[in-house]
């Protein structure tokens, strides 16, 4: 039995994390999770044969001498979760141009192929290349992540700054615009601008693109061959060896605040619990405005949910297919020349993902096969309320309409799809609360990331906030170590050392 007693709202990565180093540190921890199963966006689920995953697309840092491959080995999902390195990060077709381009690891055949398709933006290519190169054999994916914003000091700033000395210059100036601003800026080609534009998000910094094709290069990112379902079931597997508890179904309503202190939590069904903290690991707009009532806050956090832009959220389709994809790239961004419409929107980009890089997706001979697309909250959730059957109308008429545009390319797949799974931001919302469907919290752009969100809230005591909504631009490696900051911080409350790896 742990000294002191903490509640922690939401079982997603964050939740399950903060769970883990509660449990490391000697606090007797319970985690209240809303749906009836662990992951909150990391969420896979199964249709008849196949097992449809809604989430994590690629993980980074899972190799030997990284402080992420540390923490992943504290939490329990290394060295069991089946990986699968990713040797190029897959193609981007363009309908309208007939451009077939392959994002290729190896980083001169990538220079040589976005030079085939705009020789006059060569410089420009060899710009961002050579920032690519600077930033390779450089462990940059956790710099600054070691410890909340409550307890970082100027010395870690020094740590960072040193860490980051060969490649500073990438993070400042024009290399610090959002990869659209600066393919406005510095590229020619309204091609390779897309295609740049397509890598990541359009918003993204372009530092943060350097990044990702530096570990691509470096074979450091990979697919996850169990899905979210194995990565998530890990973690929770290594909470529950360490001693916690999992509540599901769930729901929390409101936080008990006694005197400006967090006591305990109420649930939907009304009943309480009571800790000697409380972490929230939820979305960050319910948590602050409605279990809270709004009443923590101050301007910024105010004007963050009023200004800040969200990541957009996705329609997902997915199909469970008696066919194979064998020499299919899994990840495959398609342009597409007759546009979809969602309500009175355009929708003119698909992402495609083939899940034939493991066995685990599907049965012998069969495949599951998911088209994403950027979508809007207002059109799905009016529906949602207004018109159930509506609803699920749009929901079968976009399935058609995608899987009659897969036709062009895999003939035939029409009559050899076995199930079909439409999950619209609404399902998101459901099914995680995260506010308007966002599956990342607030979107990763240059300014959003440049800030440093503080995980208590001003006035209240006992109560710390995880996960992605306090870690801009979202992500996997961020929400674990946002867990990790929570108990850094219940450490120092209680003036105990830290127990959780070396690194930093
Ligand atoms: C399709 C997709 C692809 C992605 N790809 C990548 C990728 O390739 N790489 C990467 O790094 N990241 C990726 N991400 C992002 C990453 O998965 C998320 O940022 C991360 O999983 C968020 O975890 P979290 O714990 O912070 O939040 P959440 O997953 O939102 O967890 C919050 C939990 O709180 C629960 N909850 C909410 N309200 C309540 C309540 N009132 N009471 C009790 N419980 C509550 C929810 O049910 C949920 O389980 C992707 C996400 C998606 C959806």
């Amino acid at each position: 039995m742990g000294e002191k007693t903490v509640i922690i709202i939401g079982a997603g990565l964050a939740g399950l994390a903060a769970g883990c180093y509660a449990q490391m540190n000697g606090y007797d921890s319970t985690i209240l999770e809303h749906h009836s199963k662990p992951g909150g966006v990391a969420a896979a689920w199964r249709r008849k044969d196949y097992l449809i995953d809604g989430g994590i697309h690629f993980i980074m840092g899972y190799k030997p001498g990284t402080a992420l491959y540390e923490m992943f080995c504290q939490l329990g999902i290394l060295p069991l979760c089946e990986l699968v390195e990713i040797i190029d990060y897959g193609i981007l077709i363009d309908e309208r141009s007939n451009l077939r381009l392959e994002i290729d690891g190896n980083l001169d055949n990538l220079r040589r192929n976005l030079v085939k398709i705009a020789p006059a933006d060569e410089p420009g290519i060899k710009e961002l290349l050579n920032g690519v190169q600077a930033m390779q054999g450089i462990d940059l994916s956790t710099v600054g992540m070691s410890k909340p914003p409550e307890l970082t000091g100027i010395f870690d700033g020094f740590i960072s700054l040193w860490k980051m000395r060969q490649v500073m210059k990438y993070f400042t100036g024009s290399y610090n615009y959002s990869i659209d601003q600066w393919g406005q800026q510095y590229i020619e080609s309204p091609l390779l601008r897309q295609v740049l534009n397509r890598l990541f998000l359009p918003e993204a910094p372009v530092w943060f693109i350097m990044l990702l094709l530096a570990l691509l290069a470096n074979r450091e990112l990979a697919y996850l061959g169990g899905g979210c379902k194995e990565f998530v079931s890990l973690i929770e597997q290594r909470y529950l060896s360490l001693g916690g508890s999992i509540s599901f179904n769930s729901s929390v309503d409101k936080i008990i605040v006694e005197n400006d202190r967090a006591a305990g939590v109420q649930l939907q069904d009304g009943s309480e619990y009571r800790a000697d903290y409380i972490i929230s690991a939820a979305d960050g707009h319910s948590t602050i405005f409605q279990m809270l009532d709004g009443k923590y806050v101050d301007k910024e956090i105010v004007s963050r949910f009023e200004h800040w832009p969200l990541c957009r959220p996705l329609v997902m389709v997915s199909y469970g297919v008696r066919r194979e994809f064998r020499n299919e790239k899994p990840f495959q961004m398609i342009e597409i020349q007759e546009p979809l419409w969602e309500g009175d929107r355009a929708v003119s980009s698909l992402m495609l993902r083939i899940f034939n890089y493991s066995s685990r997706f599907a049965p012998p001979g069969k495949t599951v096969i998911q088209a994403e697309y950027d979508s809007d909250w207002e059109f799905w959730h009016n529906l949602y309320r207004e018109n159930r059957n509506e609803y699920n109308r749009e929901k079968e008429r976009l399935a058609g309409e995608i899987l009659g545009h897969l036709e062009k390319y895999y003939p035939g797949i029409s009559e050899l799809v076995e199930v079909v799974d439409v999950a619209t931001p609404v399902t998101t919302w459901r099914y995680t609360g995260n506010y308007r469907g966002s599956w990342g919290g607030w979107l990763l752009t240059p300014d959003n990331i440049s800030k440093t969100l503080k995980r208590k809230l001003p006035g209240l005591r006992d109560f710390y906030m995880a996960g992605q909504w306090v870690m801009p631009g979202g992500g996997v490696p961020t929400s674990l170590y946002s867990g990790r900051h929570a108990i850094q911080l219940l450490c120092h409350r209680d003036g105990k050392k830290f127990y959780g790896g070396s690194y930093s």
